[in-house]
C-alpha cells in the first residue's frame, strides 16, 4: 500500500489504467486535459542520477578516459583501469535507479575487478538499468583537469560510451575544464569527473 504525505493510504492503479484513461480523454475531445494527463502520465517514468569521480594522477600509468587511452606523461590511479568519466556516468545511472554505487557493485577488494576495462563496468551497470525496465535519455558530464587538453578526444569518448549505452552521440555530452590551475586538479595531482544522466520507463 502506498501513502501520500498526508499520509493516507492512495491506490495503486496498475499504469496500463493511465493510458487508458489517456485514450478516453483523447478521444472525448479533450485535448487540453489529454496533453495535460499526457505530459504528468510521463513525468512519472522518468529518473535523474548523478556521478562524481576522482582519480590521482602518477607517472607510469595509463590515462584512459571516457573509454579512450589519451597519450600523456601522467595517467590515473586505481584499481581498475581508473576511467574517471565512465566511474562517474556509471555511478550516475545507479544513482537514478537507487542501486547504490559503483564501489558496492565492482568493489575494489575484488581482484576480479583489478585492472578490469571500465567499459565492461560501464556495461554491466547499463545492463543492470535495462533488467530494471529503464533505457538513457541522455548523459551530461564535465571533466576537470589541468593538462593535457582533451578536446581532440570528446568525439571518440562520445562515440566509445554510446556505443555501449546504444544511445546516439547527440546523447552523449562531455565537456572539460581546468580550475585554473588552483587544487589539486590544477597542480596535475587529480582529476575529476562529474555525470548526469537522465532515464526513462520503457
Ligand atoms: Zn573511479
Amino acid at each position: 500500500m502506498m501513502y501520500d504525505f498526508r499520509g493516507n493510504q492512495r491506490n495503486q492503479f496498475h499504469p496500463r489504467i493511465y493510458h487508458i484513461l489517456y485514450m478516453v480523454l483523447l478521444l472525448t475531445r479533450l485535448p487540453f486535459l489529454s496533453t495535460h494527463f499526457y505530459g504528468y502520465l510521463h513525468s512519472m517514468s522518468y529518473r535523474i542520477g548523478s556521478g562524481i569521480d576522482f582519480h590521482q594522477l602518477a607517472a607510469g600509468r595509463q590515462l584512459w578516459i571516457g573509454g579512450v587511452l589519451i597519450p600523456h606523461h601522467k595517467g590515473a590511479v586505481g584499481h581498475s583501469d581508473a576511467d574517471v568519466l565512465l566511474h562517474a556516468i556509471c555511478d550516475a545511472l545507479l544513482g537514478a535507479l537507487c542501486l547504490g554505487d559503483i564501489g558496492k557493485h565492482f568493489p575494489d577488494t575484488d581482484n576480479t575487478y583489478k585492472g578490469i576495462d571500465s567499459k565492461i563496468l560501464l556495461e554491466k551497470t547499463h545492463n543492470l538499468i535495462e533488467q530494471k525496465g529503464y533505457s538513457i535519455v541522455n548523459i551530461d558530464s564535465t571533466l576537470c583537469l589541468q593538462a593535457p587538453k582533451i578536446a581532440p578526444y570528446i568525439s571518440a569518448m562520445q562515440q566509445a560510451i554510446a556505443n555501449i549505452l546504444s544511445v546516439q552521440l547527440t546523447d552523449v555530452s562531455i565537456k572539460a575544464t581546468t580550475t585554473e590551475k588552483m587544487g589539486f586538479a590544477g597542480r596535475e595531482e587529480g582529476l575529476v569527473a562529474y555525470a548526469t544522466v537522465l532515464l526513462k520507463k520503457d
